[in-house]
């Protein structure tokens, strides 16, 4: 194991900012990992473990840590006759995984194409887009426990990771347990769904022939294709996705915020129907872009080197120059906008990395 010191983490996050790491180690073994805790606890530093570094926002002093990044890149599909296993190390490039799923006709993660980050951060995040979910095909993960790290792996299974929405017990302890390797199910192309939930993705419009299901290629192709439209692939824009969380609220709250929308602005409201999804429990799921556009940050706000993207209301973006301490800011003043107009507190996305305070710095910049 190489312990380096002082490393520039901003190249390795996809907002390109932030300060270096104290100290950095890049684990390819299980050795490795144990080495590297070790070494973390004789010194009573924290440790952060980095995935593809597409959802996180590092200070601009850094972190004054130890940096793990797994480089576990080994992919193993087992094929039956009627599903497929794969085993996957947490450091594969997430995309990179779901392309080769696809070319084998396993079905399940298509939908999920185009999504930078790693396989042990899309666990961690469990990951989604257009109605499906990492935990669809996921079955269980191998992780280490970073307080007991001599002691043997740990497996969790889909119930062990308590996944909802966007989230997963990892995101609630996040300096505690390592996912090593995942391990995920697919059918096979032949047991596919007649349709996707999502109508943005219906097999109708997928192919030039009507009528005939599209292969898993074309429906990969198709969803790379739409993300690109809202500059959600990583080569679009510096951002790491959406900022904020969807809110689920109760009904008595949707129709609130519906009136207050229409009194603010109706002509709006209605043009950016459906902006409310009802959920099978009776809560409403709101898109937080629909309550940003009654804010001044709407697609292409650019305040020095950050701002928001021209295509998606919820990316913030940077450029050369920018600091985290802007981003902070800049995403603090959109939530307060937000609550003061709707009274809904957005939950941020994105996770800070050795960020201290974010009040302070929404006043310095506003
Ligand atoms: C352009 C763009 C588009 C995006 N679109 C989507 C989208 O459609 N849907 C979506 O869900 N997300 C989206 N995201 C967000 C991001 O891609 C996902 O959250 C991704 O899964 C993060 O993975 P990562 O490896 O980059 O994790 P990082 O950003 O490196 O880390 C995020 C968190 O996961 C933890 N983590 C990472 N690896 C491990 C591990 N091995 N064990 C334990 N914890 C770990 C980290 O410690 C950290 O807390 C987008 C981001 C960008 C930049």
């Amino acid at each position: 194991m190489i312990v380096e010191e002082n490393v520039a983490l901003a190249p390795l996050t996809t907002f390109k900012i932030g300060g270096p790491a104290r100290y950095f180690v890049e684990a390819r073994t299980l050795d490795d990992v144990r080495e590297a805790l070790a070494f973390a606890r004789e010194r009573g530093l924290q440790i952060f473990v980095l995935g593809g570094g597409s959802n996180i926002l590092i200070a601009d002093e850094g972190f004054d840590g130890l940096v793990l990044r797994l480089r576990f890149e080994d992919v193993e599909f087992k094929t039956t006759d009627s599903e497929t296993l794969a085993t996957v190390g947490a450091g594969v490039d997430w995309d990179v995984f779901v392309a080769r799923a696809v070319a084998r006709g396993c079905v399940g993660v298509e939908l999920l194409s185009g999504i930078p980050g790693t396989v042990g951060g899309a666990v961690a995040a469990n990951l989604g887009a257009y109605c499906a979910e990492c935990s669809d095909t996921f079955v269980q993960a191998e992780v280490i426990d970073t307080q007991d790290p001599a002691s043997a792996l740990q497996t969790f299974t889909a119930r062990d990771c308590t996944f909802s929405y966007h989230d997963s017990f990892f995101s609630h302890h996040p300096y505690r347990h390592i996912i090593l390797r995942a391990l995920f199910r697919f059918a096979s192309d032949s047991a596919r769904p007649q349709a996707y939930h999502d109508s943005r993705f219906n097999f109708a419009d997928l192919t030039q022939e009507k009528g005939r299901t599209p292969t898993l290629q074309e429906v990969r192709e198709a969803v790379i294709k739409v993300r690109g439209e809202k500059g959600v692939l990583s080569t679009s824009y510096r951002s790491a996705g959406s900022f904020f969380h969807m809110p689920f609220v109760s009904r008595a709250t949707y129709e609130e915020v519906q009136r207050r929308a229409r009194v603010l602005d109706a002509e709006k409201e209605a043009q950016l129907r459906p902006w409310a999804w009802e959920q099978p429990d009776g809560t409403y799921k709101i898109a937080p872009g629909f309550l940003l556009e009654y804010t001044r940050f709407q697609k292409g706000y650019a305040r020095g080197a950050v701002g928001i993207s021209p295509k998606h209301t919820l990316s913030v973006i940077t450029s050369d120059g920018a600091t985290a301490q802007e981003v902070v800011a800049l995403a603090c003043a959109m939530h307060d906008e937000v609550e003061k107009l709707f009274s809904i507190s957005l939950e941020r996305e994105v996770k800070y990395i050795g960020i201290k305070s974010e009040a302070q710095e929404c006043v310095q910049f506003f």
